[in-house]
C-alpha cells in the first residue's frame, strides 16, 4: 500500500490551500476531493469578498484556479469519497469508496459542511422534483415559476437573489421577523421587487403530486394559522452541517459535529498528526478566506510535525 506524507481529505478553499502549501514544501500531497470537487463555492455565483478580485470572481472559477495552483507544484488529486480512516496508529490507513487504500503519515481534514434540510416527510425523495438546496444548480429549471426559499441568513438571501433571474416570484419564508443575513445581502433582497418575505413562518409540510412539488403548508407563529402556499419549488437556505460522519468518532467534535481544535490557535486535533481546517472545524466565520487561511496553517503544522517525527 502506498504511503503518502500528507493526505488532504476534502477540496474547498481550505483543502486546496493546504495542498498548495504542502506541495510547495515538497510533501507531494494527495487530495481526495470527495463528490463535490471544489466544495460549496462551486455552487455559488459571484464572490465579492475574496481579497485580490476587485470586480469579484465566480465561485467555480476561483476554485478551479486554486486547484490549478496546487497542481502546478505537484499535488495529486483523486475524485472519490473517503469511507474510512483508521487513526489508531500512524501511518493512518485511508480507505476510499472506489476501493483505493493509502497510508498517510499526516492527514489534513477539510471536508467542509453540507446544506441542511428541514427533515420534512418526502423532502429527500423530492430533491430534483421541486426541492433543492442549490439555486445555482437548479434555478434554471424555474423560469417564470413561483419558488419559496427557507431561511434568514446569507445563504437564503443569496439563493433568493439568484432565483429572481429565472423565477417570476420568490418568497423567503423565515421563522422570525428579523434576518440573520449581513446588511448588504438584506438590502439587496429588500430592494428586489421580485422578492417578498413571509415572516414568522415555518414550512410544516410539502405538498406534491406526480409532477413534483405543488405547494407548502406554512405555519405562522404570530397568527397561529397554517396556510397552503402554492409553489413550484422549495429551496433550502438554512445553513450547513459539518461532514465528519466518516471519522466515526475518532476525532473530537462538538455536539453539532464540528471538529474541536485541541491546541488553539494551531489547527491540531486530538489525534497527533491529524489536522483540520476550513468549515469542518469552523461554525463561526465560515468564509472562503478564513477557510483558505486555516488550510495554510494546517499545511505548515503538518510540515513541522513531519520534521519533528522524521
Ligand atoms: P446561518 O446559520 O447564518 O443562517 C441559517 C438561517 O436558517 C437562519 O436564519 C436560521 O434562522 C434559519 N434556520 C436554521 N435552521 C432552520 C430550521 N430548521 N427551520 C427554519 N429556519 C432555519 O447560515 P448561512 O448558511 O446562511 O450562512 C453561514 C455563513 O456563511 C455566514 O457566516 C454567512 O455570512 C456566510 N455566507 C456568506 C455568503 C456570501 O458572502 N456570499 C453566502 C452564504 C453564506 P434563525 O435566524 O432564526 O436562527
Amino acid at each position: 500500500m502506498e504511503t503518502k506524507k500528507v493526505i488532504i481529505i476534502g477540496s474547498g478553499p481550505a483543502g486546496y490551500t493546504a495542498a498548495l502549501y504542502s506541495s510547495r514544501a515538497n510533501l507531494e500531497p494527495l487530495v481526495i476531493e470527495g463528490h463535490e470537487p471544489g466544495g460549496q463555492l462551486t455552487t455559488t455565483t459571484d464572490v465579492e469578498n475574496f481579497p485580490g478580485f476587485p470586480e469579484g470572481v465566480m465561485g467555480p472559477e476561483l476554485m478551479a484556479n486554486m486547484k490549478k495552483q496546487a497542481q502546478r507544484f505537484g499535488t495529486e488529486f483523486l475524485t472519490t469519497h473517503v469511507t474510512d480512516v483508521d487513526m489508531s496508529k500512524r501511518p493512518f490507513k485511508v480507505t476510499c469508496e472506489n476501493g483505493n487504500e493509502f497510508l498517510a503519515e499526516t492527514i489534513i481534514i477539510s471536508t467542509g459542511a453540507s446544506a441542511k434540510y428541514l427533515g420534512l416527510p418526502n423532502e429527500k425523495e423530492l430533491i430534483g422534483k421541486g426541492v433543492s438546496a442549490c439555486a445555482t444548480c437548479d434555478g434554471f429549471f424555474y423560469r417564470d415559476k413561483v419558488v419559496h426559499v427557507v431561511g434568514g441568513g446569507d445563504t437564503a438571501m443569496e439563493e433568493a437573489s439568484f432565483l429572481t433571474k429565472f423565477a417570476s416570484k420568490v418568497y423567503v419564508v423565515h421563522r422570525r421577523d428579523t434576518l440573520r443575513a449581513s446588511k448588504p445581502m438584506q438590502e439587496r433582497c429588500f430592494n428586489n421587487p421580485k422578492i417578498e418575505f413571509v415572516w414568522d413562518s415555518e414550512v410544516k409540510e410539502i405538498v406534491f403530486d406526480d409532477t413534483g412539488v405543488t405547494g407548502i403548508q406554512v405555519y405562522n407563529s404570530k397568527t397561529d394559522e397554517t396556510t397552503l402556499r402554492k409553489t413550484d419549488g422549495l429551496f433550502m437556505g438554512i445553513g450547513h452541517s459539518p461532514n465528519t460522519g466518516f471519522l466515526k468518532g475518532q476525532i473530537q467534535t462538538d455536539e453539532s459535529g464540528y471538529i474541536v481544535p485541541t491546541n488553539a490557535p494551531h489547527p491540531d486535533t486530538n489525534v497527533a498528526g491529524v489536522f483540520a481546517c476550513g468549515d469542518v472545524q469552523d461554525s463561526y466565520y465560515r468564509q472562503a478566506i478564513s477557510a483558505a487561511g486555516s488550510g495554510c496553517m494546517a499545511a505548515i503544522r503538518a510540515e513541522r510535525f513531519l520534521e519533528e517525527h522524521e
